[in-house]
C-alpha cells in the first residue's frame, strides 16, 4: 500500500468565471516527484490546531513547499518593509504540521520556505532579506533568487556535511543547486543542525540532531530538478516516500 504524503499549499487569489477567488494551490511539481517515488500526494488545506493530530494520524509523510515568507513577528523580529506574500493562517498550520511530526518523528522533507517553517516552528529565527545582510562590495543576491527557468542551476556551491543524512541521500556532498529565496536560517533551532552552505554562509540544508527523526529540509528546488530528470533530486523524494512506508508499516 503506498504511504500518503501530506503536501502543504499556498493560498492564492486567481481569477475565475465568478471573479477573483481564494485558493488553496501548489505547483505540480511537487505532486509529480511525489508520485514518480511512489506515495500518494494529498494536497493539505489549514485546519486548526485542534485537528492538526486527526489529520497526521492519516499521513505517513509530508512536504512542505515553497511559497511566501514567515511572519518576522512569529521569530522576535518587526522587518516589515522586506517580507513578501505573509500569510498567518498558512504559518500557524504549517509551524503546528512542523511541531506534531517532530513529536511523532514522522518523515519530512522540508523544501525553501518549507526549511524556514521548520526552523521557526522549533524555536530558530530567519534573516529576513539576504542581499539587505549581505551588504558590503560583495553584496548581491549570491545567486539564491534567480529568475528565469526554475530548473536551472543558477545558485553557488552547496557543500554538505560528510556523512549527514542528505549527503547519504544525494551521494554526494558538493552540488549546484537551483535556487528561488531572499530569507535564510539566521539562528538555527535548538535541535536541528547545520549540515549544507553556500560558500557565502548561507545555510541551504538541516537535519534533526534526532537521526530517528527522517528530517531533510533544504533551501534550493529538488522538485523543479526532479521534474526536469535529476537523479540525485529524486532520490530525495524516495527518502521520503521509503521512511513513509516504514511509518506505514509501523502501523498496519
Ligand atoms: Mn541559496
Amino acid at each position: 500500500m503506498p504511504p500518503v504524503i501530506g503536501i502543504s499549499t499556498r493560498p492564492r487569489v486567481v481569477p475565475t468565471s465568478g471573479g477573483e477567488l481564494g485558493v488553496d494551490s501548489v505547483q505540480h511539481t511537487y505532486r509529480d516527484a511525489v508520485q514518480r517515488a511512489g506515495g500518494i500526494p494529498l494536497l493539505l488545506a489549514p485546519v486548526p490546531d485542534a485537528h492538526i493530530e486527526v489529520l497526521l494520524d492519516r499521513l505517513h509523510g509530508l512536504v512542505l513547499t515553497g511559497g511566501g515568507d514567515v511572519d518576522p513577528a512569529t521569530y522576535g523580529s518587526d522587518e516589515r518593509d522586506r517580507v513578501y506574500a505573509v500569510d498567518g493562517r498558512r504559518d500557524a498550520f504549517e509551524f503546528a504540521l512542523t511541531r506534531g511530526a517532530q513529536a511523532r518523528k514522522m518523515p519530512v522533507l522540508a523544501i525553501c520556505r518549507g526549511l524556514q517553517v521548520v526552523n521557526v516552528a522549533l524555536g530558530g529565527t530567519l534573516i529576513e532579506d539576504i542581499p539587505t545582510a549581505l551588504s558590503g562590495p560583495a553584496a548581491s543576491d549570491g545567486g539564491h533568487a534567480q529568475r528565469g527557468d526554475a530548473a536551472f542551476r543558477a545558485h553557488q556551491a552547496v557543500n554538505l556535511e560528510p556523512g549527514c543524512l542528505l549527503a547519504r541521500t544525494l551521494g554526494t556532498t558538493d552540488l549546484m543547486v537551483n535556487s528561488i529565496h531572499h530569507q535564510a536560517v539566521r539562528r538555527i533551532a535548538p535541535g536541528l543542525r547545520t549540515v549544507g552552505a553556500a560558500a557565502d554562509g548561507v545555510i541551504e540544508a538541516i537535519e534533526a540532531d534526532d537521526e530517528s527523526w527522517p528530517l531533510l529540509a533544504v533551501q534550493w528546488h529538488p522538485e523543479y530538478l526532479s521534474d526536469a530528470g535529476d537523479a540525485a533530486s529524486h532520490r530525495l523524494f524516495a527518502a521520503l516516500v521509503a521512511a513513509a512506508d516504514v511509518e506505514a508499516a509501523g502501523r498496519r
